[in-house]
């Protein structure tokens, strides 16, 4: 890692890398991607898990938001942000490089450990999503989906919507763990699910 200045966030436990456009470079560390639509909760989320407020606003500020945003986390694991798809409006050229920087991503990325796909609890399951974990699938990359805002929903809707998430996407229930940025809920699952990928114990 000897040419990439960190940026120290929080103390020493978290360090930006950098802003990736295309081959991100290899850190040897095991790596957990982050992916969704955007808005859907994605840097709310890694901020809870990670108990801090400093990664998504850097990976939020101009020129980061359509790039892979790489931060080392207590110099244990690598979390790539990885930009937000589903822009209504943006042009077809720009969707074509987030694909191909997408699938270079994972098809290449040596240390990759787990792909978090995170979907909003309250909209329908999304043709997005769905070929965002095809591809996660097809790269045989151990996947943990993240159902998010939960706060969002009475018991009985969040019990039906979990299901049908679960069912369409093909996931077991260790692959989907219900979760809010806003009250905390599925952090401590998504911990032990983060720890026995870094321990490279889940497989694709
Ligand atoms: P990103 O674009 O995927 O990074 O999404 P953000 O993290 O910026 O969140 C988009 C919006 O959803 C913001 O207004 C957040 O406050 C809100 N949000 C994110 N996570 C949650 C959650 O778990 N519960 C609730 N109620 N709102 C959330």
């Amino acid at each position: 890692m000897s040419q990439i200045k960190k940026k120290l966030l929080a103390g020493s436990r978290l360090a930006f890398l950098g802003s990736y456009m295309e081959n991100p470079p290899r850190l040897r560390l095991p790596e957990i991607a982050f992916a969704g639509r955007s808005n859907v909760g994605k840097s709310s989320a890694i901020n809870r898990i990670l108990d801090s407020t400093k990664a998504a606003r850097v990976s939020k500020t101009p020129g980061r938001t359509q790039a892979i945003n790489l931060f080392e986390v207590e110099e244990r694991c690598v979390f790539a942000d990885l930009p937000g798809y589903g822009f209504a409006k943006v042009p077809e050229e720009v969707k074509k490089g987030w694909h191909a920087l997408i699938e270079g991503y994972l098809s290449e990325r040596e240390d990759l450990r787990l792909v978090v796909v995170l979907v909003d609890i309250r909209r329908k399951p999304q043709q997005l999503d769905a070929d965002m974990i095809w591809w996660v699938r097809q790269a045989r990359i151990p996947l943990l989906c993240l159902p998010t805002k939960m706060d969002k929903l009475t018991r009985n809707q969040a019990m039906s919507a979990v299901s049908k998430i679960r069912k369409n996407f093909g996931l077991s229930n260790e692959e989907c763990i219900p979760f809010s940025a806003q009250d905390g809920r599925g952090v401590p699952e998504v911990w032990d699910c983060l720890n026995r990928a870094i321990a490279g114990e889940l497989e694709g």
